[in-house]
Order: structure tokens, then sequence, then C-alpha cells
């Protein structure tokens, strides 16, 4: 054994080297449809502002290590409810990762799955027991006899909830989330990060259930670059998070830009409006399509089944003329010939939809 190999092997836990890092495709030069941003910039009047507003960000200084103002501003705009606090990260996957950091090491985490691949990710990482419940076939819905039996059995730290799903992009029945908030007697983590695209929140539900957080990102809004997500919850459970945050998670031109973005919601509803729109056109159009199943979403992307054993040659055939979506197929299971497309602007949605006809019409040759 090399030496630099027998020094990894001696050095990190073994879950580390069991891992493989998180991997994005390079989408230099392709429409990009694979990541759920958002499509749209901002108008140069609304970018003069904010760079105004930046020039004089106290750039030496450290920041506001609990961003109160972006806190306040957070509480105010998505109505958080009377008595909750906000804790912020660095994107919600750091909320996540700080969430499963407080854990005693002999903690589980349970799941629907497919779901979002952090939750594992992290897990694992972490070395805590990751367990994964499958989804109902064909309607995505949770099997609630299943997360029920799990929760019993293995009484996990944590339950993370997708609402809507991602990969799935569905909103699982209500009523099954409520009665695994109320069977859970650890954490309930309903994740929202594609709340703008979907008309239900449990926000409104936190004062019902102690044990319940509800989190969200201004990712998918329009804003992945900024790296910033939040959760809400009672202000005790908040508390025991910020002890394991880093002091200056949340960077000062990270506060100052979402705090600037947060002013100009209007906008936002907008381009969300604009994309809710597209997402019922495409939607509609894949349905035509022979051979594709699009499911329906609440959130800023499409699932579609492809014809058996053809979505890797479909998802290639896309690519190569330009277009770049998510290959979910080689996760096999219930994804098995599923592909992932992100909706973009109209004339992107357009560009999508031609190259899968015209795929199609290749592949049937
Ligand atoms: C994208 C996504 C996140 C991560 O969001 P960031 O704030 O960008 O880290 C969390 N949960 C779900 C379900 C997502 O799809």
């Amino acid at each position: 054994m090399s030496s630099i190999q027998h020094l990894i092997n001696t050095t990190f836990r073994p879950e580390v080297l069991a891992m493989s890092a998180y991997k994005v495709a390079d989408a230099q030069g392709f429409i990009k449809l694979d990541a759920m941003e958002n499509p749209y910039h901002w108008p140069e009047d609304i970018k003069q502002a904010w760079l105004a507003v930046l020039k004089d960000c106290p750039i030496n200084r450290y920041p506001d290590p609990e961003a109160r103002d972006l806190v306040k501003l957070i509480k105010d705009v998505y109505e958080i409810p009377e008595g909750f606090d906000v804790l912020l990260g660095n994107g919600s996957d750091e909320i996540i990762q700080l969430l499963l950091m407080a854990l005693p090491p002999t903690a589980s985490v349970l799941a629907p799955t497919p779901g979002f691949v952090m939750y594992k990710q992290l897990s694992d990482c972490l070395g805590l027991t990751y367990l994964g419940i499958p989804l109902l076939a064909d309607s995505f819905e949770l099997d609630l006899p299943a997360m029920l039996a799990a929760i019993q059995q293995h009484q996990p730290a944590v339950i993370f909830i997708a609402y809507p799903n991602n990969p799935t992009s569905n909103l699982f029945n209500e009523a099954a989330i409520r009665e695994i908030i109320q069977a859970a007697e650890g954490l309930v983590v309903i994740d929202e990060a594609y709340a703008p695209f979907a008309e239900a929140s449990f926000m409104p539900a936190l004062g019902q259930y102690g044990n319940l957080l509800v989190m969200r990102t201004v990712s998918k809004l329009g804003l992945a670059g900024l790296r910033l997500g939040y959760i809400a919850g009672n202000p005790l459970l908040i508390e025991q998070l910020h002890k394991i945050r880093l002091p200056y998670n949340i960077n000062c031109l990270t506060q100052l830009s979402a705090e600037f973005a947060l002013s100009n919601k209007a906008l936002f509803d907008q381009q969300t409006q604009h994309i809710c729109q597209e997402r019922a056109r495409v939607f509609a159009q894949l349905n035509q399509f022979d051979g594709i199943y699009a499911y329906p979403s609440a959130a800023n992307f499409i699932l579609f089944k492809t014809p058996k054993d053809k979505a890797t040659a479909i998802f290639a055939a896309i690519k190569q003329q330009g277009v770049l979506i998510k290959n979910m197929s080689p996760q096999g299971g219930l994804l098995a010939d599923c592909l992932r497309v992100t909706i973009g602007t109209p004339e992107e949605n357009t560009a999508f939809l031609d190259a899968l006809s015209h795929s199609l019409a290749t592949l049937a040759d």
C-alpha cells in the first residue's frame, strides 16, 4: 500500500472512506435544466440598486453573527408564526448537517425514498443510521403503515419529509404527514425547498406540534448562488442548533443581498408565476409524446418516465443537442427509466421539448 493510502486509511473514519463526493455535472455551454434553478436574473435597474447596497458592505468586519436584520425580515415576509424562532444556514444543506451533528452517534434518521440525497449523504458521513422507507410505486405517496412501523421500531431522532418531494415533485398527503408527526417521538423536519411553487405549507402548523420544524431555502426561488436556508421552530430547539453553528456562517454579502432581494419580493413572485405557467405547458406537452409519462408537479421541475431501458440513451441524445437535464434512472428502484427536467424560460423549455422529440424519433428508427 502506498504511504499516502496508508495515511488516508489510518486518518479518516471508515464512513468517510466509503463515501463518494457529491458530483455536479459540468454545464458549461449547455441550456441548464438540471438543478432546479430559477432561469431569470434581475432587470438592470434592480441590479444597479443591489450593487449600490453592496458598495457599502463593511467587508473588513465580521458579519452580524445572528444576522438579526435578515432574520427579522424573513419572519415578516414569510409569516413565521409568532413565538417561533429562525436559524439561518449556508444553504439548507448546512442546516441538515447542523441538525444531524447534534444527534447522538447511535441515532437513526428516517426519510421516504426516493428523496433528497443529502439526508442520507450527511447521515452516512456522520456515522448515523439512515433508514429509507420506499414510497408507493406510481403514486409516489407515503407508505403510511410502513412509515409508522419504522417509527415504532427504530424511534428515529429525526424524520425528514420534503414537501413537495425531490425528485418526485409531489406533495404527500397532508393527513399522512400529520399522523407521522404525531406518532414520532423525535423531530420531524418538513423540508419546503419548493414552497414558492406549491400552494401548501406546514409553517402555519408549527403551533400544533412541539416536534415540528419547517425548513426552507431561497435557492429554488432564484437565489441559489447566495447559499441561504432557514429553519423555523420552537425557540428552545433552535437554540440547540445555534450552539453547533459556526459563528459567522452567513457572510455579509449574503445577508445584504438577501435583505435586498426579500424587499423586492414582487419580482420573485412574478418570476415564480411565469415558471408555474411554463410548468403546465411542459407537463401537457410531455404527456403528448408516445411512451412518455410525466408525473404531476408542485415544484419547479418535472419527473417523467421514458420507454423501458431507454432513459440513458434519451438523456444522452438530449444532451447531444445542447440541453442538460438530469438522468435519474441510474438510481434504480422507482426512478428506473426516469428523467428530470427543471422548468426554464419558455425558449429553453421549447429547446428541451424539441430535443426530446428529436431523440424519441431517432431512437424509434
Ligand atoms: C435543493 C434542495 C435543498 C437544498 O437547498 P440549498 O438551500 O440550496 O442547500 C434542500 N432540500 C430539498 C428537498 C432540495 O431539493
